[in-house]
């Protein structure tokens, strides 16, 4: 009889140096007896750095490009020698950066770098740590590279694609182990297109290929091994009292993630949610920590308020239009423009005769000036950016009478620019200055107190 399979995705904190990977070693070890499938992002920063590579690129400075590279093949080659690993992968691990360099030789030269050379280029982090794990795991068993390009489909939409389920799923159904001893290794955060090409899914991506692999191959368990205990009630950054959510509902954690709470890809849950595959959040640095486990059982979760999330550097836009009033297909020609023109609106709020929405920080500059030029057609237009919006969530936000005006006397004080409360009714979500960011989660965090509802 085939074995239960677990899916084991290590963050950038967790492969950063040699002895994180040599930690990663004996956490795999610990879940002998399953197949296992370890999935990694790049070693820490090191995909800010080839996006900051990019950009040099693009400015023509080549010198800088390649600087970066050596540095970036330096301390990859660094960790290999210091995990004592074969020569082979060593030779593996220089090529891969021989390869970097002659690319980015030539996009410096061509000063250009577009979004299909850019997530070539920016594959080289997972691929790299891939290598740097795979090698390191030969110390308890078999271990094998599953390349993610050959199993993980994606249309074309660089930077952000979106997986083709079932083509992919073809492919990692027929995955299979060869023996209890096998490891495999799988990049997160890459894959290819149909026509070959390399693709990313999105900064804090290799989560969401963790899911995919964990629903594709029916695993008993996905496992995020972070380097936080768990989902904490808000960003420990922020906020240091935040204490360990010990188990959420399914739907608290993809609004949570949903509103900025970075410790998990929004796309994660909803593909595990399909076959009910239980999702732990552990802290490698902490292996023995309870962690947190995101269940699918409605009885079985606590209610209550379970975080506070948010998002920086949000823009708000603001359109006021009398035509607004009683008028048919408004609201469709405002969405169509921002359609058009690749901006998603996250929040919205309406009255009469105005509309206001958030846009998410993913858009360049002309983009967001040829959307408001259409809109300023139909309608007088305000862009405000530098903005933040919080999102107070939980299950217990559509049974508790008054939370509303807990949230908004505690922080009277504040300019709220806009107040939006989720149809899910599992959040209230509010849009501030970015320089009060701080001050309003610390304050509603210790009014509130979330997770102690429960
Ligand atoms: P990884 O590299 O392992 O994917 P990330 O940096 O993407 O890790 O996510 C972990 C970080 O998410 C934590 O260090 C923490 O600062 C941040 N974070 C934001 N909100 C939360 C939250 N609600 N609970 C836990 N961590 C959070
Ligand atoms: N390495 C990628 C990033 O930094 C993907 C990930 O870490 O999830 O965004
Ligand atoms: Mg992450």
């Amino acid at each position: 009889m085939s074995k239960s399979t677990v899916v084991m995705k290590f963050g950038g904190t967790s492969v950063q140096d040699a002895p994180a990977i040599r930690r990663l070693v004996e956490i795999v070890e610990t879940r002998k007896g399953l197949n296992r499938l370890v999935v990694v992002s790049a070693l820490a920063k090191v995909t800010d750095s080839l996006v900051a590579l990019c950009k040099d690129c693009e400015a023509g400075n080549r010198p800088q490009a390649l600087a970066r590279v050596e540095e970036l093949k330096e301390r990859h080659l660094a960790v290999a020698r210091e995990l004592g690993l074969k020569t082979e992968t060593i030779d593996q691990v220089s090529e891969l950066f021989l390869d970097l360099e002659g690319l980015v030789s030539a996009l410096g030269a061509l000063k250009e770098v577009s979004p299909r050379s850019k997530d070539r280029l920016l594959a080289t982090g997972e691929l790299g740590s891939s290598l740097l794990v795979s090698g390191a795991l030969e110390s308890i068993g078999r271990s094998s590279i599953v390349d993610s390009r050959d199993f993980i489909v994606t249309d074309s939409q660089y930077g952000g694609a979106q997986v083709n389920f079932s083509a992919t799923n073809a492919r990692i159904s027929l995955v299979t182990w060869d023996g209890a001893e096998e490891i495999k290794v799988a990049q997160g955060f890459i894959g290819k297109d149909q026509n070959g090409v390399t693709t990313t899914l999105g900064r804090g991506g290799s989560d969401y290929s963790a899911a995919v692999y964990g629903t594709c191959l029916s695993a008993v368990k996905i496992e995020i091994w972070t380097d936080v205990d768990g989902i904490l009630t808000t960003d420990p950054r922020l906020v240091p009292e935040a204490t360990i959510l010990p188990k959420m509902h399914f739907s608290e954690a993809a609004e949570l993630a949903y509103f900025g709470a970075k410790v998990l890809h929004p796309a994660t849950i909803y593909p595990a949610l399909e076959k009910r595959i239980p999702v732990w959040i552990l802290n490698s640095k902490n292996p023995t920590a309870r962690g947190t486990e995101i269940t699918f059982s409605e009885e079985r979760a606590p209610a209550g308020i379970s975080g506070i999330a948010f998002k920086r550097n949000v823009t708000l836009v603001n359109i006021y239009s009398t035509r607004m009033l009683g008028a048919h297909g408004f609201l469709k020609s405002v969405f169509d423009i921002f359609a058009r023109h690749q901006l998603s609106v996250d929040l919205i709020s309406t009255s009469e005769v105005n509309v206001s929405l958030t846009l998410d920080g993913n858009f360049s500059p002309e983009m967001l000036s040829r959307a408001k030029a259409e809109l300023e057609q139909i309608a007088q237009v305000e862009v405000h950016a530098e903005r933040s919006v919080v999102a107070v969530v939980g299950r217990g936000i559509r049974t508790t009478p008054g939370l509303a005006g807990q949230i908004f006397s505690e922080i009277s004080d504040t300019n709220v620019q806009m107040i939006s409360m989720g149809a899910s009714e599992l959040n209230i979500s509010f849009v501030i200055e970015n320089g009060e960011l701080p001050a309003v989660v610390q304050r509603l965090h210790r009014k509130l107190q979330p997770g102690k509802t429960s």
